[in-house]
């Protein structure tokens, strides 16, 4: 594992225990483009009564939003969760 990997797993992590402490599943997620972090997500399922709102579908929207597109190459993106 690149050592830049393991970076962005912790990232990740991070994000799952920020679920934790707003109450959500211990679930996180990062979107990284060309070694960016373009998005990231918590588990907000349980707060919206919606069971596909998983982090990786968070992090997904906050990619789409944060470039500003709802382009499907978002997807070719590595998701770290
Ligand atoms: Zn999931």
């Amino acid at each position: 594992m690149y050592n830049q990997d393991k970076e962005f797993l912790l990232k990740a992590i991070e994000k799952a225990k920020e679920s934790v402490a707003h109450g959500g599943f211990p679930a996180g997620a990062i979107v990284v483009k060309n070694g960016q972090i373009i998005g990231s997500g918590i588990s907000i399922g349980g707060f919206l009564n919606d069971p596909t709102a998983h982090g990786e579908m968070a992090s997904i929207r906050d990619a789409c939003k944060n470039l500003n597109t709802s382009n499907k190459q978002v997807l070719n993106s590595s998701s770290h969760l």
